[in-house]
């Protein structure tokens, strides 16, 4: 049956250690009050794994933990040595029960009412689950015909470590998001020709991001989650912010976008009318989907193929909130959700039998 504890977290990411501080606050114990249990070798969730260029000054930014500021680093700096260090600050200040690498592999349901999280190394029963494991663990890759055919090489975001590699290539960068123009303005220095396509043609943002459209996102992806479908990214849909770089690329001509390519041959992009694009490199800038797949025993899929949500409460099981999931997903909404499956985690485990005998 595994150690027993009131509630595992799962990953420490910014929604996890939100959800951390919480139950902290509200009184649960190191060990049998809650576990942080994290695959990663360090702290820093996925943020460790961003490429070295991505400095902090070019990310949309980073929202304060509760009770501890991320003060004003150099914005010169890898937002990865920036957040990983806020991080390990964080978990020592607060004294938070973090235990990695721990790969969780399975949630399940217990005869006692109870979940079991499993891994390789250790298992722990648990009242209940928050569930806070990001995208980074999922890139997507959209899948077109001819690909296993490329003669060139093939890369995600996730495996984007700066534009050095690109040099002399002829490179092709699929997606419409801020990950695929950050990576092609550092490309487009070294390579030997660019390509961008996206399916939509991008939307570019003049004017300031407000508060008011901020929440209209998020609005929109908190509706679609209540359905039951899966969620759409609240970062990706913001748009483009048209930064003075932004701008620069733009009047020469690298972001001149082109639609989604038909098909792709081994030297090559393919368009339906016959247009051909030599490449060596595809980058495909595609995105994430939300890193679930240890929740596969609990059934939780709705017939429209994501998780039917109320918050950051799963409908069909009262025990799991998903947290940095959906609507939350950015580093303010991941840390509103930590204190907002905690309060309900907390009336929940006062009202309810699930019990661990
Ligand atoms: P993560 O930081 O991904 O943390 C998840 C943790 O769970 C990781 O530590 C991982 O090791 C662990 N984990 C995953 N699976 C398991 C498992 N099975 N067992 C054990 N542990 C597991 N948002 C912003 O607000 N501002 C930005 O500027 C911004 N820039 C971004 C730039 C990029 C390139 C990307 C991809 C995203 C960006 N986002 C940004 C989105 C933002 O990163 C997230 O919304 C937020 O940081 C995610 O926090 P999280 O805790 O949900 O996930």
């Amino acid at each position: 049956m595994g150690k027993q504890t009131d509630v595992v977290v799962i990953g420490a990411g910014q929604a996890g250690l939100s959800a951390a501080y919480f139950l902290r606050r509200a009184g649960f114990r190191n060990g049998t009050g809650f576990v942080v249990l994290d695959h990663g070798e360090r702290p820093g969730g996925a943020w460790q794994y961003r490429w070295p260029s991505l400095e902090l000054g070019k990310v949309h930014g980073i929202h304060d933990l509760p009770g501890l500021s991320f003060g004003t680093p150099d914005s010169r700096r890898p937002a990865s040595e920036v957040v990983s260090e806020y991080f390990a600050r964080y978990e020592r200040v607060f004294d938070l029960p973090v235990r990695r690498p721990v790969d969780v592999v399975s949630v399940s349901d217990t005869e006692g009412g109870a979940l079991l999280v499993e891994s390789p190394a250790e298992s722990w029963t648990a009242r209940a689950v928050i569930n806070a494991t990001g995208t980074w663990d999922r890139p997507f890759w959209p899948r077109y015909p001819g690909q296993e055919t490329f003669a060139g090489r093939q890369l995600h975001t996730a495996d984007y470590r700066g534009a050095e590699e690109f040099r002399g290539r002829h490179v092709v960068v699929v997606g419409g998001g801020a990950s695929a123009v950050q990576a092609l303005l550092e490309i487009a220095e070294v390579a030997a020709d660019t390509t961008w396509v996206t399916r939509r043609p991008p939307v570019f943002r003049d004017e300031e991001f407000t508060p008011e459209y901020g929440r209209a996102v998020v609005a929109e992806v908190d509706r679609r989650v209540r359905e039951g479908l899966p969620p759409e990214s609240v970062v990706s849909v913001t748009g483009l912010m048209l930064t003075p770089e932004v701008r620069r690329a733009r009047e020469r001509g690298i972001l001149d976008r082109r639609p989604m390519f038909d098909r792709i041959e081994p030297g090559g992009v393919v368009w339906s009318d016959g247009t051909r694009r030599r490449a060596d490199m595809i980058l495909w800038a595609t995105g994430f989907r939300a890193a679930l797949d240890h929740l596969a025993p609990l059934h939780l899929r709705a017939p429209g193929g994501g998780i039917r949500m109320n918050g950051t409460r799963v409908v069909a099981d009262p025990r799991l909130h998903l947290v940095g999931y959906g609507p939350s997903a950015s580093t303010i909404g991941a840390t509103r959700a930590g204190r907002a499956a905690v309060r309900e985690i907390r009336q929940f485990l006062e009202t309810s039998s699930a019990g661990l005998g």
